[in-house]
């Protein structure tokens, strides 16, 4: 498969650091580029790794090059298919697709075979020491390490014993196989590290063929350089990798392959190690890692985020080669900027007042009775725009009746100045209908208001009124006997600290979670609701962009909100 080479959003802005290194490769005749995605299937993959995939797929089909998605299954223990198929899902989802699948696990008797290489050339052993033993004796930053009392074993016995932990003769933790470097490197990484260790586990793909796995540092440049990888781009903490990387594939003499490293993204008030997203989804914090409130993909794509924003943020967010922190805000910006052109609007009320039109009289099946609905009373069918940005959604038909409901916040019974909306006495437009003036203000016993009386000005449709007097309130409504009822989950942060991270003693990450990251609320819509697909993206006007949940039913439709269309970030940029 070809790596797909529509261009990406934001050709326009100047070459980050990595397309300025692309560009020179080019320019000097250094042929087509090969990037490759490398995901552990250790878990699902989130925002961090979206900022990665935009990076490695779009500066392929930018350049014309390929990107290949290697997992990097070299520890059986913690990995499943589970993950690899949710991984290529997440990654079509995102809108590419991989030139080449494929796996370490592919080259396992490759780079057996190098490490056997190694071991001629006198540049590994195998040895005795415990795990403990070798990190006791490692050394410092100021202080060399000590040299094993197995490295000076013979080339011949090293092989002997190579083999034999390959065939299964020892014990998890009895030997491992080691680089022998200096133990005295002043990068620490080159104290003879590990390349092989014994772990009797099946492998998701190899079975039990191999009870020996090879370490990252050993498998990763190695498998990039069996696929010709010309940029191998990853985040900044494998920097000091970087010369252990550039020395295997020096002393192989195999393709040489470049490591390039840029900053991780960061998120406000967001996790994004897939250890502690795992912790979440065990511990029942969430309900699985497709929870809308997860920094996953697929928890983006049930909340209702599209694969369009979530590029276009990767592309906003840019390359850089210092960790910084990015604005969750900047997210929601993204969101909400793609589902304003793409979402249809609709109405719905979700924290209901009752309205009552005292003057709409309901004379049985009148003109314009809605057909589908059980209601016999008088129905007006109002037309309503379906996107005022985008003139092809074209319209809808919404029926109106003698009662409604109103969001309760769109009406004060003293409001304080400057407050458009309902209130004793005043008008307001219903939107796309009449105006409605509040006549009387009925409350319970308790003083809770439970209805409002109004009247409505037959002759204000459209945007006209009789005497031509105008209102500034604009408030949406829903017909009672008409309306669809459902339930809308409601989500803020899943943290209520912006750097969950960040933990006085005796604090973890769990501390900091946010008891109300969800609240559940009945909403009332407007009929055409009902026929909403699963993953169906609306903006519920005045209120938000919402999706229909997959945990919907045919009697009651659920709908997340996806972002709210307040935009706190478009104005802290002003
Ligand atoms: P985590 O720490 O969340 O488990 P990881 O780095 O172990 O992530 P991998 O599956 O090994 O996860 O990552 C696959 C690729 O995604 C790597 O190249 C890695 O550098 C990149 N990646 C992971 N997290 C981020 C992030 N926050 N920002 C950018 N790239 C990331
Ligand atoms: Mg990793």
């Amino acid at each position: 498969m070809e790596t797909n080479t529509k261009p990406i959003e934001g050709a326009e802005r100047s070459l980050n650091f990595i397309e300025e290194i692309i560009e020179k490769h080019l320019a000097d005749g250094g042929g087509a580029i090969q990037t490759r995605f490398p995901p552990e299937p250790n878990g699902y993959l989130h925002i961090g790794h979206a900022k990665s995939i935009c990076l490695n797929f779009g500066l392929a089909a930018r350049y014309g090059g390929k990107c290949n998605l290697r997992f990097d299954d070299t520890n059986p223990v913690k990995e499943d298919v589970e993950y690899v198929d949710s991984i290529k899902d997440d990654i079509k989802w995102l809108g590419f697709d991989w030139a080449l699948e494929r796996y370490a696990s592919d080259y396992f008797e490759q780079l057996y075979d190098w490490a056997v290489q190694l071991i001629r050339t006198g540049k590994a052993y195998v040895d005795d020491q415990t795990q403990e033993q070798i990190r006791a004796t490692r050394g410092t930053i100021t202080q060399a390490g000590i040299d094993s009392p197995w490295r000076g074993r013979s080339v011949e016995e090293n092989l002997d014993l190579f083999a034999r932990m390959r065939a299964g003769e020892f014990p998890d933790g009895a030997k491992v196989l080691r680089a022998r470097i200096d133990m005295g490197h002043s990068n620490m990484l080159f104290r003879d590290p590990i390349l092989y260790r014994i772990l009797h586990t099946s492998h998701h793909r190899t079975g039990d063929a191999w009870c020996i796995y090879p370490m990252y540092d050993y498998a990763h440049g190695q498998s990039d350089s069996i696929e010709r990888i010309t940029h191998s781009i990853c985040t900044l903490e494998f920097a000091v990798h970087r010369p252990l990387y550039d020395w295997f594939i020096q002393e192989l003499g195999i393709f040489p392959s470049h490591q390039y490293e840029f900053a991780r993204l960061n998120l406000t008030y967001t996790i994004m190690s897939k250890r502690k997203l795992l912790q979440l989804v065990q511990e029942g914090v969430v309900n699985g890692w497709d929870d809308p409130r997860m920094p996953t993909i697929s928890g983006m794509r049930r909340r209702g985020y599209t694969p369009a924003s979530i590029r276009a943020f990767a592309e906003r967010v840019g390359v850089a080669k210092r960790d910084n922190v990015i604005d969750l805000g900047l997210l929601e910006f993204s969101v909400r900027e793609d589902l304003n052109r793409v979402a249809q609007r609709r109405m719905a009320v979700v924290n209901p007042l009752k309205v009552v039109i005292i003057n709409f009289e309901n004379v049985p099946r009148g003109t314009g009775f809605f057909e589908n609905s059980a209601f016999d009373g008088r129905t007006e069918m109002i037309r309503c725009v379906n996107n005022p940005e985008d003139e092809n959604a074209g319209t809808r038909e919404v029926p109106l009746s003698r009662e409604i409901y109103i969001e309760r916040t769109d009406f004060m019974e003293e409001p304080p100045k400057g407050f458009h909306r309902l209130k004793p006495g005043g008008e307001v437009r219903l939107r796309y209908a009449y105006l409605i003036k509040c006549e009387e203000v009925i409350k319970n016993e308790a003083g809770e208001i439970t209805e409002l009386r109004c009247t409505y000005d037959p002759e204000s449709a459209g945007g006209n009124s009789s005497d031509g007097r105008r209102v500034k309130g604009v408030i949406h409504w829903v017909s009672i006997p008409h309306a669809v009822k459902g339930e809308a989950r409601l989500y803020s942060t899943l943290f209520n600290k912006e750097n969950p991270e960040e933990c006085e003693e005796g604090e973890t990450f769990l501390s900091h979670i946010n008891p109300e990251s969800l609240t559940m609320s009945e909403i009332f819509m407007e009929p055409a609701l009902s026929e909403a697909a699963v993953g169906e993206k609306f903006q519920f006007e005045r209120i938000g962009y919402f999706s229909k949940d997959s945990d919907s039913t045919s009697e009651r439709p659920i709908f997340n909100r996806t972002v709210t269309l307040k935009d706190s970030w478009a104005k802290q940029q002003k």
